[in-house]
């Protein structure tokens, strides 16, 4: 399938969600995840329309980074050592995995303008995951006032691999209402108005929970190629 038509179909499922739950599809970005994937075919991202782009590694968002022709929004998704924070901050738009105060340590040297993260959370407790437990998202967005290169931007969470609805949905619907709680505490370096949750399989029960930002790899660009 060409990624245009895969996007044609992720976008009707997104207005879909967005019926459902009264919501504007201008409210739900789409960052398209092509580490599985190509330059070539995350060129056809961007042909495609595709603004926002997700690497969970930092030699493949350099390698895209370099590939490709055209506007992007580059998003770095995952697990970050800090040996390799340097290179992030220096390409990456956001970053989504901020889990540690090494980490805001490290992004704060290393920064030269303060760089949007989203704090990440292992709402569901799964050893396999990382992310900061439920209970320790608000001491830790407070701790971040130390480091001003650091802007909170919301949060984000992996939800358990699972079909089960209602696991996902109360995987969801705990993220926002921590989202809720940090942007309530009003500080001016965490805004937190963004929810990074929902993948492939779970993209459209993330939206009617309240998600803004869905990081879709297989459905839009395939798993290969
Ligand atoms: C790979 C990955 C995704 C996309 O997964 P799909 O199921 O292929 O949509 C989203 N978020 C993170 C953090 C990932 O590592």
């Amino acid at each position: 399938m060409r990624v245009e038509d895969n996007f044609s179909v992720v976008k009707e499922r997104i207005k879909q969600a967005c019926e459902r739950s009264g919501r504007s599809e201008d409210e739900i970005k789409v960052i398209a995840v092509t580490k599985y994937v190509s330059a070539e075919r995350t060129q056809e991202a961007i042909d495609a329309g595709i603004i926002h782009i997700g690497e969970n590694r930092i030699e493949g968002l350099l390698e895209k980074q370099h590939a490709i022709n055209g506007q992007a929004v580059w998003h770095f998704i995952g697990s970050l050592q800090t040996r390799k924070v340097k290179d992030v901050v220096a390409h990456a738009d956001y970053i989504h995995s901020l889990d540690r105060t090494s980490l805001a340590k490290e992004i704060h040297k290393r920064a030269v303008e303060p760089v949007r993260c989203f704090v990440q959370v292992n709402v569901s407790g799964e050893e396999s995951k990382h992310g900061l437990t439920p209970e320790e998202v608000i001491p830790f967005v407070k701790e971040l006032a130390s480091y001003d290169r650091i802007i909170v931007v919301g949060l984000m969470t992996m939800a358990p691999f699972t079909e089960d609805e209602q696991v996902l949905r109360s995987c969801f619907r705990k993220l926002k209402e921590l989202q809720l709680q940090v942007k309530n505490l009003e500080l001016p370096y965490a805004p937190c108005q963004e929810l990074s949750m929902g993948m492939s399989n779970d993209f459209e029960i993330a939206i009617e929970e309240g998600s803004t930002c869905i990081r879709v790899g297989t459905a839009l660009v395939g798993e290969n190629s």
